[in-house]
């Protein structure tokens, strides 16, 4: 699943792209796709006739703007890429595979090709007389943005200070922070040296602190990286990350921990597979 480092990927691929991309058609495949209210009709109709200008980030959500030919705004087309939802540039007519969703064409014969196996991903038009949170809830419910400065350990000390529940749990709960998967909850929880396990109250101040530092130090490199190879995760291009790589522990059960050499282990928890040095993380 496309987290925090491979959605910004794509959005730094949609804004590279698709600064001068003026939608003129666009057919929906698929009706599920859609997630605003009205269904396809009405995303169709709000939505073509716009450029597309430029694209924010917000957890694991894209937000782009949509400007008339003025280039005044018309609001918003917000994705969420779930399991595996990915967009594809196609420069000429090229047939669609079965599982595309929507497809936006352009003046010039261009698609942006919305591709999406597991068909979890959803797409939404904002009105601009709305804000983004008032139409899609899951957006309004985000924790703080790890790179952001409400995002710190006292921020994260209060809010964990009375959670039972694991921290690996806490991490990938989108209300403690937005943009965390299991693979960066596993890589920070690694380079923090705290055990997925431990409950989440139970952390002390100091390990706060490692953990916030950790979360950021680790989504800056992947993000450097281009996200991971893991998963089907490809940016416009096609082109996967480099961060998975160099993963300390995610995917490595059974391999030496890079720091100490003891195996790594892998175990369930709270449905997700977890990785950890039992050596390294207390
Ligand atoms: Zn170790």
């Amino acid at each position: 699943m496309p987290e925090l480092p491979e959605v910004e990927t794509v959005r730094k691929g949609l804004e590279k792209l698709l600064n001068d991309f003026y939608i003129e058609r666009i057919e929906v495949l698929k009706e599920r796709s859609i997630a605003s209210n009205g269904g396809s009709k009405t995303f169709i109709n709000n939505v073509k006739n716009s450029y597309l200008g430029n694209w924010e980030r917000r957890g694991k959500y894209l937000i782009g703007s949509l400007l008339t030919k003025e280039k005044i705004s018309k609001g918003f087309l917000v994705v969420h890429l779930r399991m595996t939802g990915q967009f594809k540039l196609v420069a000429k007519e090229v047939l669609a595979c079965k599982h595309t969703r929507v497809r936006f064409f352009d003046e010039r014969g261009r698609e942006l090709r919305f591709i999406d196996i597991r068909n979890f991903g959803q797409m939404w038009f904002v009105p601009s007389s709305k804000s983004v949170p008032e139409i899609v809830s899951g957006i309004r419910r985000l924790g703080p943005e790890p790179f952001n400065a409400d995002f710190n350990s006292d921020y994260l000390e209060e809010y964990l200070r009375k959670k039972t529940r694991s921290i690996k749990s806490a991490l990938l709960d989108q209300e403690t922070v937005a943009g965390v998967g299991n693979i960066y909850a596993d890589e920070t929880l690694f380079d923090a040296g705290i055990n997925p396990k431990k409950e989440s109250r139970n952390l002390k101040s100091n390990e706060i602190k490692r953990l916030c530092n950790s979360l950021v130090k680790i989504l800056k490199i992947s993000i450097g990286e281009g996200g991971t190879t893991f998963s089907d995760f490809r940016d416009l291009e096609g082109i996967n990350g480099n961060y998975g790589g160099q993963a300390l522990v995610y995917r490595r059960s059974g391999k030496d921990c890079k720091k100490c050499g003891e195996k790594i282990l892998r175990e369930k928890i709270c449905g997700r597979s977890t990785h950890w040095c039992p050596n390294c993380q207390k």
